[in-house]
């Protein structure tokens, strides 16, 4: 007999139940992924999650040739595809992992019609892509169907057992028949970041091990530190599936202390915006709570949004984070925080079209981390101080102390010392004439002025 194995967001052979659901029901699985042009359509496929994925395909396809397999590899309509290798190869069951957005749940049931209507099973996997499955845990009180609040979710999502991590197969037997196409490649995509990290399981697995080792029991004192660039960066890996969130959280629990401690409850706020996201699909786009706000659009807040994007609003902590999304396609998070608050509070943009920059660089870009943390931020999410607003002065003496960290990125400053790096606008007209740096794009005051009277708060 034989079953297929869809790979989607879980691109790894550790831990993967649908894979070992697959092996243990037949005696011959496709692990089949699908480049699926709904994907491409939706806008999905920017250039550094594409190179990315080139690597992780390589790797599964290396991984399990090392145990007999390989991967299959077919592009178009995920469905058509499925179908077609079911039909070439006999499968009786397919295995999924769960999905979460509404696309990958719209793509579970069109598949299981499909599938269905032929004789076939689809076979669907929860916690795979997320620790603790959406919907597996909600408030108490009728028709309550996701947490709204991180505090309660976090008790509620800690006392869950998640089930014991497992390891990769030995062997994996492919039938004969089905083609692949080519793999990727990741020297073939344009547009990448030049610092764009390695994707795949394997680099996922040593860093996982490497930050086990040296950065885990320092996270809580230091994932701030921007400088320090002291926090896991795991989050391609886990946007990718290259590594279980399930077996990562088992490895930070089994090493303990309050680093391990703080490392899993940044964990659980993943799983977090995935069980709102899954309760509420449409907050992708839409505003979760509406706020009342009369954003200013792209078009009408051209110059500042562009010079936002390219990271010159003359304020140095927000250019300095800007500049790092677009060279290494990844941001520290208290930059992420302080980039949002101030494109949408102190430049009153809609939070929409800072979420599209960042999908656009963000190598672990994703519907549920990416467009929820653009709302908190905004107030029209989770946030329970929706009208809090970052001031990019104070949070770069509290986080870059000593500047470092806007001297790595714009190096145009790197003479200033701190605090004066966090505020060259003070400077006189004559220091500021050696410095080719551009004025602050707003004064924070009449941001605020604009953002409070936007939003109805005067
Ligand atoms: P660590 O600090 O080492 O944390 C470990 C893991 O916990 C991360 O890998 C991530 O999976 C999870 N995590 C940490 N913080 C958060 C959070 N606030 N929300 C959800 N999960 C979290 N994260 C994404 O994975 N994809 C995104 O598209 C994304 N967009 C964001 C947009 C904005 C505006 C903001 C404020 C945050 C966004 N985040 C996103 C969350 C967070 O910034 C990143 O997960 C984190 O910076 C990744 O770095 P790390 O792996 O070193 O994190």
């Amino acid at each position: 007999s034989v079953a297929v194995a869809l790979f989607t967001s879980d691109l790894r052979l550790h831990d993967h139940p649908p894979l070992r659901a697959a092996l243990a029901s037949a005696d011959e699985v496709v692990p089949l992924f699908v480049r699926d042009d709904g994907v491409e359509r939706a806008g999905f496929l920017a250039p550094n999650r594409q190179a990315f994925l080139a690597d992780c395909l390589r790797d599964l396809d290396a991984g399990l040739r090392d145990r007999g397999g390989r991967l299959i590899i077919r592009s178009g309509d995920v469905v058509d595809a499925v179908r077609r290798v079911v039909a070439e190869t006999g499968a009786g069951e397919v295995h999924v992992a769960a999905g979460v957005s509404g696309y990958a749940q719209h793509r579970e049931e069109r598949l299981r019609k499909a599938l269905e209507a032929e004789g076939r099973r689809l076979c669907v996997h929860d916690a795979v892509v997320t620790a603790v499955a959406p919907g597996a845990v909600v408030p108490s009180g009728a028709g309550k169907d996701h947490f709204a609040v991180f505090t309660p979710y976090f008790r509620s999502w800690s006392r869950e057992r998640l089930r014991a991590p497992f390891g990769a197969p030995r062997a994996v037997r492919v039938p004969d028949g089905p083609a692949s196409e080519p793999l990727p490649e990741r020297s073939r995509v344009r547009g990448v970041s030049e610092g764009l990290a390695e994707g795949g399981e394997s680099a996922g697995r040593s860093r996982m091990a490497a930050w086990r080792r040296h950065g885990l029991a320092r996270y809580e004192d230091l994932h701030d530190d921007l400088a320090g660039d002291a926090t896991s960066r795991l989050s391609p890996h886990l946007h990718f599936g290259t590594l279980s969130p399930t077996e990562l959280v088992h490895r930070a629990r089994s090493a303990g202390g309050a680093g391990a401690e703080a490392f899993v409850r940044q964990v659980c706020w993943r799983d977090f915006h995935h069980q709102v996201l899954a309760a509420r699909p449409a907050a992708s786009h839409s505003d979760y709570r509406p706020r009342g706000d009369r954003w200013r659009t792209e078009r009408a807040a051209a110059d500042d949004v562009e010079a936002w994007k390219e990271g010159r609003t003359g304020y140095p902590l927000v250019d300095a984070a800007m500049r790092q999304l677009r060279h290494e396609g990844w941001m520290h998070n208290r930059g992420r925080l302080l980039t949002a608050s101030f494109l949408v509070k102190t430049l009153y943009v809609d939070w929409r079209v800072g979420a599209r920059h960042f999908l656009e660089f963000l190598v672990d870009g994703d519907v549920a981390n990416n467009q929820l943390n653009w709302q908190w931020v905004a107030g029209t999410g989770t946030d329970s101080r929706p009208n809090r607003v970052l001031n990019p002065v104070v949070q770069a003496k509290r986080y870059d102390p000593d500047g470092a960290y806007v001297h790595r990125w714009v190096p145009e400053l790197k003479e200033l010392g701190a605090p004066a790096v966090h505020e060259p606008w003070r400077l006189s007209g004559r220091e500021r004439a050696a410095f080719d740096y551009p004025e602050p794009l707003v004064e924070l005051s009449e941001g605020l002025a604009r953002f409070r009277a936007g939003r109805g708060l005067d």
